[in-house]
């Protein structure tokens, strides 16, 4: 891994000399405030990724940020699983902007939701492609890589959860939806190459994901936990916060900090983060 000089913004703004560093960006990743939810938007050299949108009522708040971003269309939509609070909002959100490619892993789920927005992709012609360990998919000046899931048969659907390495430059992002300790102990016993700058946290924070083997390998200097201010299920979970702290992981919250954006130019990592960015 890169020794990274990395300048770390946690106030509201950025500051003026690291403007420069966000226009010149290669990958820019915005973890964007849904509340209790997913919602990651990636963009490198004005072609995008999303990978969640939260639940329904976030999908507007979601697609007024992605085209303020400048996005008239998607490359990729990833639904990571069929929780709601990760695919509520991608159907008002391919509906509204152009999609070219739908990414999500088989499932036997078939709430009423869920299939509704399984029949929306087939819809509007948007092509479907089913999770595959291993492959890759470039966009701009940066690629992800599937890394989950890796069998089926689980309970319950989080470790169905598309885990994703993003890769710019010398720079990663693990992204790994609500994948639990079952979804990465099979990474770390494949070998996967998990290694990352930045974690966003799996399930929100929870205990059941983040566990010891799976963050030894993965070794983040930062992580992310998207999650709803004083949420029901006590996300993150102090355990997670705990370890992450032991570790030296510097630790970014949605639910305190807002929508987060972490800037890379390949070498060197930024964050700055926005409370008001919801809307
Ligand atoms: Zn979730």
């Amino acid at each position: 891994m890169l020794a990274l000089a990395t300048l770390l913004t946690v106030a509201g703004c950025m500051r003026s000399d690291t403007e420069q560093f966000h226009t010149d960006a290669k990958l820019r990743v915005h973890f964007i405030d849904v509340g209790q939810g997913d919602s990651t938007l990636l963009e490198s050299n004005g072609e995008f990724v999303l990978i969640d949108a939260g639940e329904l009522d976030y999908g507007e708040r979601v697609l007024s940020y992605i085209r303020k971003q400048g996005a008239d269309k998607l490359k990729y939509v990833i639904a990571t699983h069929p929780h709601y609070d990760h695919f509520g909002g991608i159907r008002t959100v391919i509906t509204m902007i152009d999609t070219e490619n739908f990414i999500t892993a088989e499932t036997d789920c078939d709430t009423f939701s869920w299939l509704k927005l399984l029949k929306a992709v087939d819809t509007l012609g948007i092509n479907y492609i089913d999770a595959e360990v291993g492959d890759t998919y470039s966009f701009g000046e940066a690629s992800f890589t599937i890394l989950a899931p890796r069998s089926g048969g689980y309970e319950g659907y989080n470790n169905y959860s598309v885990v994703t390495r993003v890769d710019c430059g010398g720079v990663r992002f693990l992204l790994t939806g609500d994948a639990e300790q079952e979804s990465e102990s099979e990474m770390v016993e494949a070998g996967a190459d998990l290694k990352t700058d930045v974690l966003k946290c799996g399930h929100h924070g929870s205990s059941d994901a983040c566990s010891t083997a799976f963050l030894k390998m993965a070794e983040p200097s930062y992580a992310v936990i998207s999650c709803g201010e004083n949420n029901d299920y006590g996300h993150p979970h102090k355990e997670t916060v705990q370890k992450l702290d032991a570790m030296g992981c510097e630790i970014l919250r949605t639910d305190t900090m807002g929508t987060i954006v972490a800037s890379t130019d390949g070498k060197e990592l930024d964050f700055s983060t926005d409370k008001g960015g919801k809307s």
